[in-house]
């Protein structure tokens, strides 16, 4: 189980579907909902942030 607040670089495999944050506080997001072999996307060109944060994983029953 992936914990919210967990970081990760770009280009890492994304563990768990959810919403992800930037973590410079700027405001980006990543929603990843079908996360088999895909990785974390670039943070975008104007963001000072470095990694992506998870802010809220999805809960499958
Ligand atoms: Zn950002």
């Amino acid at each position: 189980m992936v914990e919210r607040g967990a970081t990760f670089r770009p280009g890492e495999i994304v563990p768990a579907s959810g919403i992800y944050e930037c973590d410079s506080g700027c405001g980006h997001q990543h929603e990843s909902t079908d996360v088999k072999g895909h990785r974390f996307p670039p943070l975008p060109a104007d963001c000072k942030g470095g990694r992506w944060v998870l802010e809220q994983a999805t809960h499958h029953r």
